[in-house]
């Protein structure tokens, strides 16, 4: 193991606010290891990506007891959602990452004699500012995705799950990670806007939206390019024709994991009224069996601190002023040690409740009846965020148009918050949501600097439209042109978009 990140080195950190000296310092050492990093083939970077996916379940006990003790959150949830997730990432990138960044060429249209091709190149140091949420997915994923791009990283995990940031960087370097490829930076807000300014080459940022503002409002000075996974108000539809035991079981599960803190937690629920009150009962005797606690087979652990506690109690208390009533919970419990909430069902909600439109992040499960599968759409859009959503429905139609009609980076349909779980599938938001992307193909390309490469073939002397221009060439151009572009062809590319030549010979069709 590498000097910077041995054990008491890296214990240490978790105790201290890296200020702008260390960070300068953390990039300096970054930048030199990026310079080595960037030659390695993809093939090696790959096989650094399998042995930390090697020691992450080598030392899974310790991860899932770190996480659990720093974030409150039930072991099962620290292994379900996190480790496997984080192996699921780790493999995928590992297999896919050299097809993914091979340079590609592209038919260069008019320019037949031409030859053109776009690169991926790593960016140089990404910096990685992730949440408490989920610590070890949220801050493995974007380190995994810059170093298969061939970049170095420095990670500032959240001020409340430093422990989980730092054993992450130690499994790095036992899997033989080199000295300052991934440091660990600890510390609060001023530590990420710090990295922020620093001059990373790119801010890969998982957070609430206030914080990703900020972030980007420092990322301007310099120009820095910022990936922002923000926060999320993901509305779940049940449709008259779905499956009902399925969508209460679902519903329960979207709300109630990791005690509804996550970012993709169904936090809005739209029935419609033919099939409203079944689903309720159904919803209402599931939560009724939850066990919250952190022992062994606890379904739903504790809120993460005080702070998150005071705006579930401030949203719950709007929603009650405005007319809502509690069918289930609403109190508050302590989770070992920690002032926490129980599992909430709210009802005779509406969309002047903070609890319909603003992130609860919490285990509020707000359910409103709706007339039809049209208002729940439109309810479902009246949002400023759009990371994920829920659809329970058979009907392939209404499927589809409900799909085609959500305003959200991610749709689940019959299943809750799955996609993350894909790695193939690219996940990020849009509007107050964020954007960019991680994971899929985008994930890894948003880690790179894309280079288009456009090289001449034939060696001519001269090209016909530099200078000096000759005389006839206007008049041939636009004869070229009409002729190319004439009523109902493609041009250069036949009916179903193929290019008819490829290095300058004809296709056949
Ligand atoms: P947060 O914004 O308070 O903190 C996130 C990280 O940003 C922490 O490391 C924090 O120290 C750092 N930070 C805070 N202010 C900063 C600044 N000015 N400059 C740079 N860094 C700064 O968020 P949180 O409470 O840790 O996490 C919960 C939020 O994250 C929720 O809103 C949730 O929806 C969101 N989230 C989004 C996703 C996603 O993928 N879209 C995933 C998980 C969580």
């Amino acid at each position: 193991m590498n000097k910077l990140v041995n054990d008491t080195v890296l214990d240490r950190l978790v105790k201290e606010d890296a200020d702008e000296a260390v960070v300068a310092s953390a990039l300096e050492l970054a930048r030199s290891a990026f310079t080595a990093w960037k030659t390695v083939p993809i093939s090696e970077r790959s096989q650094l990506l399998r042995a930390v996916r090697s020691q992450l379940l080598n030392h899974m006990d310790e991860m899932v007891e770190t996480i659990a003790e720093e974030t409150g959150k039930v072991i099962t949830e620290a292994i379900v959602s996190e480790v496997v997730v984080a192996c699921e990432v780790l493999s995928y990138y590992a297999s896919h990452a050299q097809d993914i960044l091979h340079t590609r060429s592209v038919f260069p249209g008019l320019l037949i004699h031409k030859r053109a091709c776009i690169r991926y190149e790593p960016l140089g140091v990404i910096g990685v500012i992730s949440p408490w949420n989920y610590p070890l997915v949220l801050a493995i994923g974007p380190v995994a995705t810059a170093l298969a791009a061939g970049n170095s990283v420095i990670l500032k995990p959240s001020e409340y799950t430093p422990k989980t940031g730092v054993l992450i960087a130690k499994l790095i370097a036992r899997a033989g990670g080199p000295e300052g490829l991934v440091q660990v930076l600890t510390g609060h807000g001023p530590t990420g806007e710090a990295l922020v300014r620093s001059g990373v080459d790119k801010i890969a940022f998982t957070g609430s939206v206030r914080s990703g503002k900020a972030v980007m409002r420092a990322a301007a000075d310099h120009l820095t390019p910022v990936l922002l996974e923000l926060g999320g108000k993901d509305p779940f539809i049940v449709c008259k024709d779905a499956d009902l035991d399925r969508a209460a079981r679902a519903c329960v599960w979207g709300s109630f994991t990791n005690c509804g803190q996550t970012c993709m937690a169904t936090e809005r629920v739209y029935a419609v009224k033919e099939v409203y009150d079944i689903f309720l009962d159904k919803v209402l005797a599931l939560t009724a069996r939850l066990r919250q606690g952190n022992e062994p087979g606890d379904d739903v652990g504790a809120v993460i601190h005080e702070g998150q506690l005071g705006i579930i109690d401030s949203h719950l208390a709007d929603a009650l002023d405005k007319g809502a009533r509690v069918a289930y919970g609403g109190k508050h419990v302590d989770v070992a040690g920690r002032p926490s909430i129980q599992p909430t069902v709210l009802l005779d909600v509406d969309h002047s409740m903070a609890v319909m439109t603003e992130e609860t992040f919490g285990p509020l499960l707000p359910i409103m009846k709706v007339e039809d599968e049209d208002e729940a759409l439109r309810l479902a859009n009246d949002s400023r965020y759009g990371l994920n959503a829920s659809i329970f429905a058979k009907d392939p139609r209404t499927i589809e148009k409900l799909v085609a009609g959500i305003r959200s980076g991610n749709v689940c349909v019959n299943d809750v918050m799955i996609s993350y779980g894909i790695p193939a599938l690219p996940f990020g938001g849009i509007g107050d949501s964020g954007f960019g992307r991680s994971h899929g193909p985008e994930g890894l390309k948003e880690m790179s600097h894309l280079k288009s490469v456009a090289e001449d073939r034939f060696g001519l002397g001269r090209e016909p439209s530099w200078m000096p221009v000759p005389s006839w060439l206007s008049r041939a151009v636009k004869t070229g042109l009409r002729l190319l572009y004439r009523p109902g062809r493609a041009g250069l590319y036949n009916s179903t978009g193929q290019p008819l030549y490829v290095n300058g010979s004809r296709v056949e069709s």
